[in-house]
C-alpha cells in the first residue's frame, strides 16, 4: 500500500512531527453487533430509534463502514504519566470518526477500541469487552449524576478474538474484542498541547490552541496574550468544577496523567476508576498506583492543579510571561477549599454558612475513615435525620447510619463517642436552619445519588456478560439513568459491597 507523500499523515507507528493528526481508517470488525444503545445520546445527536435499529448505525458505530465525505483521524498528544513526562502517546485505540452538528451543537464521534493507529506504540488499538463496558456503563452513569462527561452513544462486540494479559491471574487469554462509540463535544487533552511545547514547535502549538479557542472558547478569540490567558482561565474554573463533582460522589479516576485531562473539563478515559465504598482518602483503585497511591482519592484536587501546571508550562511559549499564569494556579489554589465546603454543606443539607461548617465537615471526615462508612449510603441516609430528636442519641443516629458501616460490632467506644459529638453537633447546627426536615430532605437527595456504579456491580455485569447474558447490563444501565431518585424495584443496588468484592477491582486494558 502507498503511503501519503506528506510525512504529516504518513500512517506508520512513528514520531509525527509537525501534526495535530494523522489519517487512519478502522478496522473492519469481522462479526459486529450491538449490545447497548445509550438513547439520549442518541437523541442528541438527532438520531431517531429507527437511525439506531438500521445496519448503517451499526456500520458507524462498530468502523465497519466509512461514511463517504468523512476522513477519521487519530490524535498526536503528549503526557505527564505518574509524574514524569512520557513523550509522545497519541491516540493509540481511539479513532475519530466525524462531527456531527445538532440543534447548534457540536460532537465529536469516535470509536474506542477500532484498531491500530500511527500512536498504538506496542499494542493493538483494540478493546476488550469488560473494559468497553466499564467505559459504557460508567460513562452515562457519571452524565446522569451530572458530572462533566465524556459520554457513550453505544456498546457492540466487534465479533474479534483480542489477547490480553489477564491481569488478575497473569496469563494470556483470548477475549471478546468490544468497541464504545464515545461523544463529546471535544477530545481534546492537556496533552495535545503539551507534546508541541516540548518539541519546541510554537508554530503548531499556536495553531491547534487558536482552534481549540476559535471552537469552544471563542470568547477568547485573537490571538491576544490577554486571549491566551482567559483561555487558560476557563480551563482551570472548568477542571476545578470536575474534581469538586468526583468528590462529591466519591468518584476516583484511577489515571490522572496529563493526556487523561479534557481541555473541556470532562471526566475522560475510563479505565481503571473506580467509586468509593468506605469513605477512604487514600484508596486507589489502580492497583498499578498501589505504592504511591498517586491517584488516591484524597490527592485528586492537588493532582488537577499539579496538571493545569504543567498545561501552563505547555502554553507558556504563545503568553511569555509566568506571572498571570501563576496567579490563575493561585486562584485554583485558595478557590477549591472554599468550593469544596460549599459542596460538602450540601451533602449536609445546610444552606447557610457557617464558620464552623468547615470543622464539622473535617470531624465528618474523620469518623467516617475510622469506622469504615459507606459514603454513599451515609449520605443518603442522613437525610432521614430529624433536627427534633425525641429518642435517645444512639437511637437516632443508628437509625439511619448502622446500614452504612460495614463493621458495626467493631466500631470501639472512641470512635463511638466521637460519632456521637459529631452528631449532636449536627443536630445542633441542623436547627440553625430555616428548612424542615422533609424540605431539607429533597435538597439533600439531589446531590447524594442513591445509585453509584460500585466496583462490584460494574464486576457481575461483566460476569454474566461474559456468560453472554446481558440483562444485567440494560438494568444496571437503566438504574442508572436515575441515580438521585428512589426506584424500589432495583432496591438491592442500594447496597454495601458484599465481602467477597472487597479486595476486587475491575482492571483497565
Ligand atoms: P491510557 O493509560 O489509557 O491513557 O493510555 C496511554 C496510552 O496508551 C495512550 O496513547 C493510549 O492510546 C495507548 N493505549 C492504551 N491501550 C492501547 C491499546 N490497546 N492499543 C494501542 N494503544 C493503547
Ligand atoms: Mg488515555
Ligand atoms: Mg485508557
Amino acid at each position: 500500500q502507498e503511503l501519503p507523500a506528506d510525512p504529516s499523515t504518513a500512517n506508520t507507528r512513528r514520531q509525527v512531527e509537525k501534526a495535530c493528526f494523522s489519517y487512519v481508517t478502522p478496522r473492519i470488525p469481522s462479526a459486529p453487533s450491538l449490545l447497548q444503545v445509550s438513547n439520549e445520546m442518541a437523541e442528541t445527536l438527532g438520531l431517531s430509534q429507527e437511525d439506531i435499529k438500521s445496519k448503517a448505525f451499526l456500520d458507524m458505530v462498530t468502523g465497519a463502514h466509512v461514511q463517504e465525505g468523512t476522513a477519521p483521524y487519530a490524535m498526536c498528544y503528549g503526557g505527564h504519566q505518574f509524574g514524569h513526562w512520557a513523550g509522545q502517546l497519541g491516540d493509540g485505540r481511539a479513532i475519530n470518526l466525524a462531527e456531527i452538528t445538532h440543534q447548534n451543537k457540536r460532537w465529536a464521534i469516535q470509536l474506542k477500541g477500532a484498531g491500530e493507529t500511527p500512536y498504538s506504540r506496542t499494542a493493538d488499538g483494540l478493546a476488550v469487552l469488560r473494559s468497553s463496558i466499564r467505559e459504557h456503563l460508567c460513562s452515562e452513569a457519571m452524565y446522569h449524576l451530572g458530572v462533566p462527561t465524556t459520554r457513550s452513544l453505544s456498546l457492540s462486540l466487534s465479533g474479534d478474538q483480542v489477547l490480553r494479559d489477564v491481569m488478575y491471574d497473569g496469563n494470556a487469554a483470548y477475549e471478546r474484542g468490544a468497541i464504545v462509540c464515545r461523544v463529546a463535544p471535544s477530545f481534546i487533552r492537556f496533552g495535545n498541547f503539551e507534546i508541541f511545547a516540548s518539541r519546541q514547535d510554537t508554530e503548531t502549538l499556536k495553531t491547534l490552541t487558536d482552534y481549540t479557542i476559535k471552537h469552544f472558547y471563542p470568547q477568547y478569540e485573537g490571538g491576544t496574550k490577554e486571549g491566551y490567558l482567559g483561555f487558560f482561565n476557563e480551563i482551570v474554573q472548568n477542571t476545578l468544577e470536575m474534581i469538586i463533582h468526583w468528590q462529591r460522589v466519591g468518584f476516583v479516576h484511577g489515571v490522572m496523567n496529563t493526556d487523561n485531562m479534557s481541555i473541556l473539563g470532562l471526566t475522560i478515559d475510563y479505565g481503571p476508576y473506580g467509586w468509593l465504598e468506605a469513605y477512604e482518602p487514600g484508596w486507589t483503585p489502580n492497583t498499578t498506583d498501589r505504592q504511591n497511591k498517586r491517584y488516591r482519592f484524597g490527592n485528586q484536587p492537588q493532582i488537577a492543579l499539579w496538571n493545569l501546571l504543567q498545561l501552563a508550562n505547555a502554553l507558556y511559549p504563545l503568553i511569555g510571561e509566568t506571572e498571570p499564569l501563576e496567579a490563575i494556579l493561585q486562584s485554583y489554589h485558595t478557590e477549591y477549599p472554599k468550593k469544596y465546603i460549599a459542596m460538602m454543606r450540601e451533602k449536609l443539607g445546610l444552606q447557610m454558612a457557617e464558620e464552623s461548617d468547615i470543622q464539622l465537615i473535617a470531624d465528618l471526615e474523620k469518623n467516617l475513615q475510622a469506622s469504615e462508612t459507606d459514603m454513599t449510603i451515609f449520605f443518603r441516609n442522613l437525610s432521614l435525620v430529624s433536627k427534633n430528636i425525641t429518642t435517645s442519641w444512639e437511637d437516632a443516629f443508628y437509625a439511619f447510619a448502622k446500614a452504612a458501616f460495614y463493621k458495626p460490632e467493631e466500631i470501639s467506644k472512641t470512635i463511638y463517642s466521637h460519632w456521637e459529638t459529631w452528631f449532636q453537633n449536627y443536630i445542633k447546627r441542623l436547627s440553625r436552619e430555616t428548612l424542615t426536615d422533609a424540605e431539607r430532605k429533597v435538597q439533600m437527595n439531589k446531590v447524594n445519588p442513591k445509585y453509584v456504579l460500585r466496583n462490584y456491580i460494574a464486576q457481575l455485569v461483566i460476569d454474566a456478560a461474559d456468560k453472554g447474558d446481558y440483562k444485567l447490563l440494560d438494568e444496571i444501565h437503566t438504574l442508572l439513568k436515575n441515580p438521585y431518585d428512589e426506584q424500589p424495584k432495583y432496591e438491592r443496588w442500594f447496597a454495601k459491597r458484599p465481602e467477597w468484592a472487597r479486595h476486587k477491582v475491575g482492571c483497565s486494558m
